[in-house]
């Protein structure tokens, strides 16, 4: 555990709604007048007990009431940043949808604002580099969606380094917002996109039909051999997140998780947390997990760092300087 948290990390996949602190919520409530629910635990988290997708969805209720403000914002942003240096977490891109936070009256130039400061009070304060994925929903209009993402790539590529689809995979294929995407790659905004998450192995195939950079869990092609052939020759990256894998059900357990093959395979994959908060889980223990419980190695746990550096949207110079760094931590800490 002491080599895992030496370790300088990459965190690629984590919402910014799914990891605010109880205690914001908390103090919220009470300054709301509204009691707290006496099932406050679970309304905002939940255990491998969960019994499905759509319980897991409902712990962003409260965190998202919170979020309507720029102050809100802000502090969120700043406290995720202070998680990362306790854990050594150099890089962090950050995912949020943009729309689902104009509900308190906000405009997106003054979510994009407060999330500018927030990034920058925070990045300062903690030395932890930061870039935000702006996440389109499935459940929203091609115009909601549209409308956001002009919206954000006014603060592309400082802000923004890339883009997202997220919600409901089944109801919502990837191939009804083809549109979003073809928009990104004239905006030049990379993306990743939430993939195969529960099952669905045709948003992985439309989502390589669009050139995606990277696919958001992509639990759904374990099985298919020949789609992940394809998914190795275009080099797209593998966002994988074991706890939230199997709290919602897309996996179910480490016997049946496709990291080692993956690897074996020599597909880009990384290890995330999803969501700190509702998953009870931080990126540390992810790795800890892929040690202890997964069977990785020291060197597969290095490799699946450096897949995370390739796979991210940071500049080359950064990647440069990351990987020296954890080059020199590997060669230090090696008996
Ligand atoms: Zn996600």
């Amino acid at each position: 555990m002491e080599w895992i948290e030496g370790l300088p990390k990459i965190e690629l996949h984590c919402h910014l709604d799914g990891a605010v602190h109880p205690q914001r919520i908390r103090d919220f409530l009470a300054a709301e007048g509204t009691p707290l629910p006496q099932n406050f635990d679970a309304r905002i988290s939940v255990g491998e007990d969960c019994p499905s997708l759509t319980e897991y969805l409902r712990c962003f209720e409260l965190p998202l009431r919170w979020l309507q403000t720029t102050q809100g914002l802000q502090t969120a942003v700043c406290d995720l940043l202070r998680d990362c240096k306790t854990q050594n977490i150099r890089y962090i891109e950050i995912r949020f949808a943009p729309t689902l936070h104009l509900d308190g009256g906000l405009s997106y130039e003054q979510v994009f604002q407060a999330l500018k400061e927030g990034r920058d009070r925070g990045e300062g304060e903690t030395g932890v580099r930061c870039a935000f994925l702006v996440c389109a929903m499935r459940h929203h209009s091609m115009e909601q969606n549209l409308a956001m993402l002009e919206a954000a790539a006014k603060w592309h590529p400082d802000l923004v380094c890339g883009c997202d689809l997220a919600g409901d995979e089944n109801a919502f294929p990837t191939a009804s917002h083809q549109k979003f995407f073809y928009r990104a790659a004239e905006l030049g905004i990379p993306y990743t996109i939430h993939s195969g998450e529960t099952g669905n192995a045709a948003n992985i195939e439309t989502a390589l039909a669009l050139n995606a950079k990277r696919l958001g869990h992509g639990i759904a092609m374990k099985d298919l051999p020949a789609l992940r052939a394809q998914v190795k020759a275009q080099g797209v990256g593998v966002e994988l997140c074991p706890t939230s894998n199997f709290q919602t059900k897309a996996s179910t357990g480490w016997e049946d998780y496709p990291l080692k093959s993956y690897l074996a395979e020599g597909l880009v994959v990384c290890l995330n947390t999803d969501n700190p908060t509702v998953s009870r889980t931080n990126l540390n223990r992810e790795y800890a997990r892929a040690m202890i419980e997964g069977g990785c190695t020291k060197g597969e746990i290095l490799r699946l760092l450096d897949n995370a550096c390739t796979m991210s949207f940071a500049p080359e110079t950064w990647k440069q300087s990351y990987r020296e760094e954890l080059a020199q931590f590997a060669a230090q800490t090696e008996t």
